[in-house]
């Protein structure tokens, strides 16, 4: 699979996706091969540079301490946000960082990497302010680039390499591209149904009579068996509940600064009172809440399914609550039929995903919020239109709609916190989701405007759009609104 709909919806913690997630994968990658090579021994001292929008963000998103929690060798996926706390913690008090030493645990935990050279964990001294911010100085591939190195007693370079995080948690080693391209390019060629656009996947969907989410399924069976990839989808959706349901708990303010009170639980609670029954009248106020709900998660650095991106992630369950609670007889369906809803909304919203990551770019930082908002909004669109029981045609409809009247939002974040505005943009942008499903099931397919040109126009927007507006901190809400 080239890009695969577990590529496009992975488990991580918040805020960020390109600013959390991908430095903490960076650095466990880091130090991964290093201690693949038995290199750790040597290891005296680090260099931790950030450029560009990481080191003008990072604090607010995260960056600093991900950087720390990676290169100790915790990976995003498995981590336990209390785990982050108590690591981060010991690390303050002690000045020290235990480089490699949850690559360690992994290792005697599981035996399928015992051919792996046996990490001894070194413990250096290395903190938050050891790790050096360029935020003026943007590396010519993209924004948020970051450069590890390794050092001996003497100060000599043992190791370096340079990362980029671009976006959905997906990072880039400068100097391996190629093979990544060569390896997608093979994956591309093995799948029975190979798209890059739009106008490819449904000219596919067309001449064998193929739903979008079918197409995407037959491609997802090339590197798993269905029974995989129906459990991996289900562990997905459980995860985007665990995630509304624990933030629906912790009441207070979010974390950072800011002062901003976490609303689900209040909304919640007026809400449940109001509408016990699940009048359809409500929906958009739980739509609302379920936004929300998994927007705080995240802000508060919880346990979130990155989807496209973290600052976007209340989007696709916003809209997936919706179909799954106010589709006609949704109230009757079974456990299996709300299974399969969930993995068609899934397949067709990843296939939608597969564009934006082929044709232009899911980073805040590389195109603006219409890169994250924009994307999810229409992601969401097509799974939406697909459970409705859209055309392909209806549902490419649905996904240009979304995305068209996202275009030009930008990235401003007050504090570098993924809060003002992003919080609240989620639940507009599930609105406007639903309401691009329902125009789109209205018509018949046609439209004036392909997707294929929305997300063009998205990728020369935002390639126009001034740097202050791509996740700097340095224009439009960042810098008008004073921060209390
Ligand atoms: S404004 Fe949009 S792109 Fe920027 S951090 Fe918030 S959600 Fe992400």
């Amino acid at each position: 699979m080239a890009i695969s709909v577990f590529d496009l919806f992975t488990v991580g913690i918040g805020p960020s996706s390109s600013h959390t997630v991908g430095p903490m994968r960076a650095a466990h990658a880091f130090v991964a091969a290093f201690a693949k090579r038995g290199g750790l021994a040597s290891v005296s001292g680090l260099k931790v540079d950030l450029y560009g929008s990481l080191a003008a963000t990072g604090r607010g998103h995260g960056t600093f301490t991900a950087v720390l929690l990676g290169l100790e060798g915790y990976d995003p996926e498995t981590v336990l946000p209390e785990e982050v706390d108590r690591a981060l913690a010991r690390i303050e008090q002690t000045g020290e960082l235990q480089l490699g030493a949850e690559l360690a645990d992994a290792q005697s935990d599981d035996a399928q990497k015992t051919d792996a050279k046996r990490t001894e964990p070194r413990s250096l001294r290395f903190g938050v302010d050891d790790i050096v911010l360029h935020p003026l100085t943007v590396l010519p591939r993209h924004t948020n680039g970051m450069r590890f190195a390794a050092l001996d007693a003497s100060g000599n370079t043992l190791d370096e390499q340079l990362y980029f995080s671009v976006g959905g948690g997906f990072i880039i080693r400068e100097g391996a591209e190629e093979a990544v391209l060569d390896r997608l390019e093979a994956a591309l060629a093995e799948q029975p149904y190979p798209f890059r656009t739009a106008a490819e996947l449904l000219e596919h969907c067309e001449r064998d009579g193929l739903s979008i989410a079918q197409v995407m399924l037959a491609n997802e069976l090339v590197a798993r068996d269905e029974a995989t990839v129906r459990a991996g989808l289900a562990h997905i959706w459980d995860v985007m509940e665990a995630c509304k349901n624990s933030a629906l708990e912790r009441t207070g303010v979010l974390p950072g600064g800011l002062n901003v009170r976490r609303r689900a639980p209040d909304w919640h609670r007026r809400l449940t009172e109001q509408d016990p029954h699940r009048d359809p009248v409500f929906w958009q106020e739980w739509v609302n809440l379920v936004a929300l709900a998994v927007n705080e998660e995240n802000a508060s650095g919880g346990r979130v399914v990155t989807a496209p991106t973290n600052g976007a992630a209340g989007i696709i369950p916003a809209v997936l609550f919706y179909a799954t609670h106010y589709l006609p007889n949704a109230a009757d369906w079974s456990n299996g039929e709300k299974q399969r809803v969930v993995a068609d909304f899934l397949l067709a919203a990843a296939a939608v995903g597969v564009l934006y990551k082929e044709q232009a770019s899911i980073s805040g930082a590389e195109v603006g919020c219409q890169g994250e908002v924009g994307s999810a909004s229409s992601m969401a669109a097509a799974g939406l239109a697909q459970v409705l029981g859209g055309t392909p045609a209806q549902v490419e409809n649905a996904a240009e709609i979304a995305m068209e009247h996202n275009l030009g939002l930008t990235c401003d974040p007050i504090g570098g916190l993924v809060q003002i505005p992003c919080i609240e943009r989620n639940a507009i942008a599930a609105s406007k989701a639903i309401n691009a499903a329902k125009m789109a099931l209205m018509g018949d397919g046609s439209h004036h405007v392909s997707l294929d040109e929305v997300i063009v126009t998205m990728r020369e927007t935002g390639r126009d759009m001034s740097e202050k507006y791509k996740e700097t901190a340095m224009g439009g809400l960042a810098v008008n609104v004073i921060e209390c």
